[in-house]
């Protein structure tokens, strides 16, 4: 391939994000969140670079624990949406998964498998539903669901929880979960699961026995207004380079639907890279990104391979150049914002088609007093 579009992947970064988050939780075990082949970063590199230093894995399906296995990683890999189907379970203890069990029809299927019923506590995370309302049995039904299922659950079994608001400064709907769920859970003594990244960085008593972290991680904060003082390193770097550039006069427009006219004689550079690569089509005029330490404002519409940005004002600019997308001179959550969307979505959108070039190196040093 000879097209330079790349996403670059600094994985020493990542590794200095997990110790600064597990550092914030010191007594809690860290589920490392690989789901969507590690947020768009590349699951089977990301799950080796960092599995002697995580207690799990978390898949959000059973086919994503799968293509781990496969390669040869071992640590424990939680499902978060538990088996879809009854045959899934056939996996369990031959490929060491772990479930997190959300409604009555998965607590029926263990009983068709032919393991022993007590085989399965250590196996089974347990999801309720504080508020987020969109899986896990009522709170409310703590005790009865445990009790009723007494031979499916052991000292082992964790209790879960999912915050639908840890990443918002107004933290009363979070405290409200967390109370709802400390209350219900307080005696039976069993090892809980409440925080995500945002849970981990901003909310002390999610920090419960495992913690599951995901978008930290891979360096985006999940804070709408981040004012936690938590400094994260950028994984990711989306990078393409220039492959035409040319001079238009004043009123001429540029891309389809001819949406932006040049108000000056203008410098337009075109960059190999558009939303077939995972650039956000809906990115509006003005999105910026770097090409030689300088900010360049995307102008006209994005095409599916091509993106076009005004230079005119950058020094030096030439075919051949490089410009950053997003990444470590240009925050990926700066560009989610001018499309409207979140970090997550622009990591996770990153296409098959651009490759992922693994950079290996020292974690950096100065970071680790964080
Ligand atoms: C994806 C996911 C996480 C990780 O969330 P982040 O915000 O990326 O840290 C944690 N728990 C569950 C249940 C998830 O689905």
């Amino acid at each position: 391939m000879t097209r330079k579009t790349l996403a670059t992947i600094k994985l020493a970064s990542l590794k200095a994000n997990l110790h600064a988050l597990q550092a914030k939780a010191p007594s809690s075990k860290t589920l490392a969140v690989v789901k969507a082949d590690a947020y768009g970063n590349g699951a089977i590199e990301v799950a080796r670079y960092i599995e002697a230093d995580v207690d799990m894995f978390a898949v959000a399906i059973v086919d994503e624990a799968l293509a781990l296995r496969k390669v040869g990683i071992h640590a424990p890999i939680l499902v978060l949406q538990g088996p879809h189907e009854s045959s899934e379970l056939s996996y369990t203890f031959s490929h060491n998964l772990h479930w997190m069990m959300h409604n009555q029809q998965q607590i029926e299927w263990l009983s068709n498998s032919n393991n022993c019923d007590e085989n399965w506590g250590a196996h089974l995370w347990w999801k309720f539903d504080t508020g987020m309302h969109r899986l896990g049995f009522a709170i409310e039904d703590f005790h009865a669901l445990l009790k009723k299922h007494a031979k499916y659950i052991n000292q082992h079994s964790v209790i879960a929880t999912h915050l639908a608001c840890a990443d918002e400064n107004d933290t009363a709907h979070t405290t409200q979960q967390i109370d709802r769920f400390l209350e219900q859970v307080a005696q039976a003594s069993m090892p809980l699961s409440i925080a995500n990244s945002a849970g981990t960085i901003a909310h002390h008593n999610a920090r419960q026995a495992y913690n599951r972290l995901g978008i930290a991680l891979y360096g985006s904060s999940p804070f709408e207004a981040d004012n936690t003082q938590m400094t994260l390193l950028p994984v990711m770097s989306l990078s393409a380079h220039i492959i035409a550039l040319r001079s238009i006069p004043t009123g001429d427009s540029v891309g389809y639907g001819a949406t932006w006219v040049a108000a000056r004689p203008s410098i337009i550079a075109t960059v190999a890279i558009g939303y077939a690569d995972g650039y956000p089509r809906h990115a509006p005029i003005g999105t910026p990104a770097i090409c030689r330490q300088q900010r360049i404002s995307l102008v006209g519409r994005v095409s599916m391979d091509m993106l076009t940005f005004d230079v005119t004002d950058a020094e030096a600019v030439k075919i051949g150049d490089k410009v950053e997308l997003w990444g470590e001179q240009l925050a990926i959550n700066e560009v989610a914002e001018w499309a409207g969307t979140i970090g997550y979505e622009l990591m996770t959108r990153v296409s098959a088609r651009v490759p992922r070039h693994y950079e290996y190196g020292p974690e950096p040093a100065s970071k680790k007093e964080r």
